[in-house]
């Protein structure tokens, strides 16, 4: 995530309380990407030093939590941008050129000028950010998935270079046998089976009983990996889109939450100037008067109410509202409520980190540690194959 400002509500439902779950679910690295947020303000430096620590601890308040996943910086992992450098030397322009953000953000932030090397570049950056970690997964919204597939696309060409070995296939041979007997056996087969075949099941279920394997090194794993799909050694790992649903939290006016449209409310906004804002939130136009019947469906209001509100209060808003039976304050006070309760536990999480900044230093310290050992591993492989590791 780019450090480009404090973190609202818009964040937290469309991205953070996903992370939490994936936490659980995944070996998760999450990281503060300051390098890309200088892809569109490099001429404002500032904007990093101001942001990324309060983005960390946005993080924190909304539950993401170090002890489950690695949370880190990108520029103190500096492999990311050699990586990135080394990739670049093999991808061509076209692929870049082709990526529909690029065109878009450029006429989206029309006022900055975006005609640099570093934003053409910075899906590839993202590509080295996945692949550097041989991630299996990448959790996206929509607009993202041409990145992961370009990230794939790269992998590919990569491997496709640079994973010839002379004698690739002994060394696979000898690492399918610490399988054991049964499974090396199911391996060949489904080896067998795609390749002869183009069985694609076959290739998931190789691919699901090498995950699976235990008693395999990361190396052992990568190389059978890439025997499985052909000829050639897996240096770099394509990774899957995990498609990650749109953020249904509406901004303070109806439109999408998001600071460029001045309608969002802070995950550690003060409460007194949250219950100001939601007490101001524009209603349905045509309710003018306390009489008059209003409709939820032309209202910010209800938008928050699917958010918040349980079906039993979301009737009561139906029928208040379109027999006139209630107020707009009215009907924004349990809503109000509702905000300030899920904000107090942000509030309680954030504490500790506010009131001692150096344990947050320590969790990104520790996380830029692990991440790096991930990243150095990858990077050996890649200076090898692409003839750096000579003496
Ligand atoms: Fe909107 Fe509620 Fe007022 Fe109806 S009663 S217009 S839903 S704020």
């Amino acid at each position: 995530m780019r450090p480009t400002g404090a973190l609202h509500l818009g964040h937290y439902h469309g991205v953070l309380k996903n992370w939490v779950r994936l936490q659980a679910e995944y070996e998760c690295l999450f990281f503060v990407a300051d390098w890309h947020a200088l892809t569109t303000h490099y001429n404002e430096p500032q904007i990093i030093s101001e942001n990324v620590w309060g983005m960390l601890t946005d993080w924190l308040a909304a539950g993401v939590d170090p002890a489950q996943a690695t949370l880190f910086i990108q520029s103190r992992v500096p492999e990311h941008a050699e990586l990135h450098l080394l990739l670049s030397m093999c991808t061509p322009l076209g692929w870049l050129e082709r990526v529909p953000t690029y065109k878009d953000q450029q006429d989206k932030l029309a006022d900055r000028d975006l005609a640099t090397y570093g934003f053409l570049g910075y899906p590839l950056l993202q590509s080295a950010d996945i692949l550097i970690y041989r991630a299996a997964h990448v959790p996206v919204g929509e607009d993202q998935v041409p990145h992961v597939e370009l990230t794939r696309e790269v992998a590919r060409r990569f491997n496709h270079l640079y994973g010839r070995e002379t004698d690739f296939e002994e060394k696979a041979q000898e690492a399918a046998k610490k399988l054991g007997s049964k499974r090396a056996k199911l391996y060949a087969e489904l080896r067998d089976r795609f390749q002869e075949k183009g069985d694609d099941e076959a290739l998931e279920q190789g691919k699901a009983l090498l995950q699976e394997a235990q008693n395999l090194t990361m190396d052992d794993r990568e190389l059978l990996f890439g025997y499985l799909e052909g000829g050639r050694r897996l240096i770099l790992v394509e990774p899957q889109a995990l498609l990650t649903e749109a953020s249904r939290m509406p901004g303070l006016d109806g439109q999408k939450m998001s600071k460029s449209y001045n309608n969002t409310i802070a995950m550690r906004e003060h409460p007194d100037a949250i219950v100001q804002k939601m007490r101001k939130m524009p209603t349905d136009p045509a309710r003018v008067r306390r009489s008059d019947a209003g409709n939820p469906e032309r209202c910010p209001v209800w938008q928050f109410h699917e958010v918040y509100s349980d079906e039993a209060r979301r009737q009561w808003v139906r029928e208040g509202c379109t027999s006139a039976g209630i107020g707009c304050l009215e009907c924004k006070q349990p809503l109000i409520d509702a905000v300030l309760e899920e904000q107090k536990i942000f509030l309680d999480r954030a504490k500790p980190y506010e009131e001692d900044p150096d344990l947050l230093r320590g969790i990104v310290a520790d996380g830029s540690e692990r991440a790096r050992d991930l990243a150095r591993s990858t990077m050996r492989d890649v200076r090898e194959v692409m003839g750096l590791d000579y003496s």
